[in-house]
């Protein structure tokens, strides 16, 4: 293990492991099978890399993200690790060139899309090259059940049976536990022992506010808390995200849209941008983000809401794997509600699936409505538990307030059963305040004695109230009469004043409170800093690599911080290992010392 820490240090340049990084890497190097659950940014690379580097031979990665494989063998590269890669990218003369260097044992890893691992003439290869290990990274793509299905995953189980000898180590972000069963039976891992860290991401700090007008509150909370970041705007249609591309790009963003309809060409040029450039928004349907390894994503903001907590935890967790501040900004409304509750009712399958469907939906829409700390309901969500209120989520740093809605409760529910259960919001509200309107006398609903008894509350007041009896599963929303609501066997109680109900009082999350300092820490010098970035840019720009891969943010920040003015300083830098004090060192300790004594 000491030669684990060794390497961690001087080829990674880190102080020390994170848990459980050594017990995993400690089993693998004892030749033994492991299974490792780590959320997102929780460093489950390093637990094969290093094992890779200290056992012999060379390990073998297998990964269905052929996308990211340049980037990958790129980032090793960078601090001197032997690596490569064989996809169907490669043209039949590299590929036998990778698999040569494989052969005279010139490779520390070798990263292999699983449809070519599979394939005979692959295993018959491996079989002649000295293996270190085999590591299964998203192995949750083994699940049928999940959206990120592979069939060639299906065959994995044939590294066991044809190299038993060689340990295997499956990696995946998925919490569940079904998904966990199903890996260890598809790819024999009933052996392997397991590890599963907790799932929370204290550095993103989650935002649900109340949307009123789309546009100005994104706009409003890029300008305020990232104006030079780069970020992924979720919405749900594909029309939506390139007019709110198109937008924002007149706004002075440099934003690009992402959906599946877009030519292949348009979306992988997008892509490399959004990885190769700084400060790119890309504006994308769900269709956006498996294995966007970019670890400086600032935010991840929803326009619409997702259909299930799995997938907002998904989406929401691309921001911040470097461990930074990030933010998880989310609108919703009624209309999102409605939305979402009528296509739920429309889809196909049969009525369990149904059921399973707005149960899920349900936990969102709890989720959005809670008045307590979000990342608890999140962990509880995915059986866990926190100790304590997070504080880093908008429920803790500016508490929600609520009010006894009793009263506008029942009022709501009468004037739903009133008119017949025919009525979508808007006319409910209209007869409620007592509009006086063409479809309210058309009807002759101002003859109701529900007529005008709701002047209370204003407009907004009212939708906030219907919005929360929706959500709450107290009045659904029928798909055959264009979104009118209907009452539902759970509000008899409250009918009948057996029951009270607390209602959230809306806020538009414009506490000051809230904006997250995604910006520098202040004894930072701006100047330093940008110097820093520009050398990192142009370096970055002559290999061809994102500037990520040269350095962090985070080791730029230490920079400014310490001022190094020795090699030795240099190598202390989190992030700087031997390769790149070499390579780096005397660049960057250059800027450095020209800020400080210019001229
Ligand atoms: P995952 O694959 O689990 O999403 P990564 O392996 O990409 O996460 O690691 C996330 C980030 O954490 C990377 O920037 C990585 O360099 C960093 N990291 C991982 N382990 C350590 C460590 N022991 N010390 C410092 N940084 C680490
Ligand atoms: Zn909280």
């Amino acid at each position: 293990m000491s030669e684990a820490l060794n390497i961690l240090q001087s080829v990674f340049g880190y102080e020390s492991f994170r848990e459980p990084q050594d017990a995993i890497i400690e089993t693998v190097l004892e030749g033994n099978d492991a299974l490792v659950l780590m959320p997102t940014g929780g460093g489950k690379s390093l637990c094969y890399q290093i094992p890779a580097l200290a056992r012999a031979g060379c390990g073998i990665v297998i990964s269905p993200l052929i996308a990211l494989m340049q980037d990958q063998v790129s980032a090793m590269r960078q601090i001197g690790v032997r690596s490569s890669f064989l996809n169907s990218t490669l043209d039949p003369h590299a590929a036998r060139e990778v698999e040569a260097q494989l052969l005279s044992g010139d490779l520390d890893l070798l990263y292999i899309a699983p449809e070519r691992l599979t394939q005979e003439r692959c295993i018959a290869l491996l079989k002649q090259a000295s293996i270190a290990l085999f590591a299964i990274d998203e192995a949750h793509c083994v699940s049928q059940w999940g959206h990120d299905f592979r069939a060639d995953y299906l065959q994995l189980s044939l590294l066991h049976q044809r190299f038993p000898e060689i340990p295997r180590i499956a990696l995946t972000a998925t919490a569940d536990a079904r998904t966990r069963e199903e890996i260890i039976m598809r790819l024999d891992l009933g052996g392997a022992q397991q590890f599963i860290a907790g799932f929370d991401r204290p550095n993103i700090r989650y935002r649900i506010a109340l949307k009123h007008n789309p546009k100005p509150q994104l706009l409003r909370f890029l300008k305020e808390e990232h104006a030079h970041h780069a970020g992924i705007v979720y919405c749900l249609s594909r029309r939506k995200t390139e007019d709110v591309a198109f937008w924002l790009r007149e706004q002075g963003f440099n934003a690009l849209p992402y959906h599946a309809g877009l030519g292949a060409t348009v979306r992988a040029d997008h892509q490399a941008r959004f990885l190769r450039e700084e400060a790119v928004i890309i504006v994308a349907t769900i269709a956006f983000g498996m294995g966007i390894d970019k670890p400086d994503v600032r935010f991840v903001a929803h326009l619409d809401m997702p259909k299930t907590v799995e997938s907002y935890y998904q989406e929401t967790g691309r921001a911040g794997r470097d461990g930074e501040p990030a933010n998880a900004w989310m609108i919703y409304g009624l209309q999102d509600v409605i939305k979402l509750r009528q296509m739920m009712a429309g889809s196909e399958g049969s009525e369990e699936h149904k059921r399973a469907e707005q149960h899920r939906l349900n936990a969102m829409l709890g989720l959005c409505e809670i008045t307590t700390c979000r990342r608890e309901s999140l962990m509880n969500y995915f059986g866990e538990h926190l100790a304590e209120p997070c504080g880093n989520c908008d429920t803790c740093l500016e508490p929600a307030d609520t009010w006894d809605g009793t009263d506008s409760a029942r009022k709501a529910l009468s004037v739903v059963y009133r008119t017949g259960q025919r009525f979508g919001v808007n006319h409910l509200i209209d007869v409620l305040r007592g509009a006086e309107n063409k479809k309210v006398s058309q009807f002759g609903h101002q003859a109701l004695p529900t007529y005008g008894i709701g002047q209370d509350l204003d407009n907004q007041q009212w939708r906030s109230v219907f919005r929360q009896l929706v959500a709450r599963g107290y009045l659904s929303v029928d798909l055959e009469q264009f979104g009118a609501l209907r009452l539902e066997e759970k509000c008899r109680a409250l009918l009948r004043g057996e029951e009270n109900i607390e209602l959230r009082r809306d806020t538009r999350g414009k506490n000051i409170k809230l904006q997250t300092k995604t910006e520098l820490p202040s004894d930072i010098d701006i100047a330093l800093w940008e110097a820093l970035r520009d050398r990192r840019r142009t370096l970055a720009e002559e290999q061809g690599v994102p500037p990520y891969v040269i350095f962090h943010d985070r080791s730029l920040k230490e920079m400014c911080a310490l001022l190094p003015s020795s090699s030795m300083q240099f190598g202390r830098i989190t992030g700087v290992g031997e390769r790149k004090l070499d390579k780096y060192g005397e660049a960057f300790l250059a800027v450095i010392n020209d800020h400080l004594n210019p001229n």
